[in-house]
């Protein structure tokens, strides 16, 4: 996606050879216009999957999936982090390390938000191990949903996670893939759509 490239070109930030810093337009600040465009182009990539359902993981993934969700006219389930006390009953659990945070988080899906059959367009900001992205994925699967695709803003092609996920036989549209990042210049490689 040209459009994705280029604010990532002119906006984003590599901090080391690992982390990108998109807090502009995706993680702290979002730009709702390109994020309307991120959800387009993956509705479009996704349009013949049959997808019934977008999920997503709380916070980051929100903001694409949202649009996404949109275009496709199907509801939106978040996965939560954390457990909270109203997060008790009808819950499925799975840890997940955090590539970032450097620790392990516990994601959580509403049973009742995945029935038996869905086709789900899973959504996230970042590909990185695929840590995220897996686990979400196993708990669909616990639930009798099917990962249909897995639709990624941003993913660092450099590192395992869209090997790993290819291997499990899912089907992944990263939007912008980053062959090569330091300080002062990203590459990418050719972008799924
Ligand atoms: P994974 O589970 O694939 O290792 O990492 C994916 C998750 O880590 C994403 O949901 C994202 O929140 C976070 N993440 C991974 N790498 C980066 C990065 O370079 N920049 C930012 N902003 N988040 C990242």
């Amino acid at each position: 996606m040209r459009l994705l490239e280029e604010k990532i070109l002119r906006n984003g930030r590599a901090l080391n050879e690992d982390v990108l810093l998109v807090d502009s337009f995706l993680n702290n600040q979002v730009d709702a216009p390109l994020m309307a465009e991120v959800g387009k182009t993956l509705a479009e990539a996704a349009k013949e999957l049959g997808i019934t359902r977008v999920i997503t993981i709380e916070s980051s993934g929100i903001a694409p999936a949202m649009m996404t969700a949109m275009t496709l006219g199907v509801p939106l389930v978040i996965l939560k982090k954390s457990t909270s006390r109203i997060l008790k009953d009808d819950v499925l659990q799975t840890e997940v390390f955090s590539f970032t945070k450097n620790a392990a988080y516990q994601l959580t899906l509403k049973k009742r938000f995945v029935l038996p059959g869905d086709r789900v367009l899973l959504v996230d900001d970042f590909l990185a191990r695929g840590e995220a992205a897996h686990g979400a994925s196993r708990l669909i699967e616990q639930a009798g949903g099917s990962v249909a695709a897995i639709g990624i803003v941003i993913e660092k092609s450099f590192q395992p996670g869209r090997a790993l996920l290819t291997e499990k036989g899912y089907k992944v549209i990263s939007l912008a893939r980053v062959a090569r990042m330091g300080e002062g210049f990203i590459e990418f490689t050719e972008a799924d759509a």
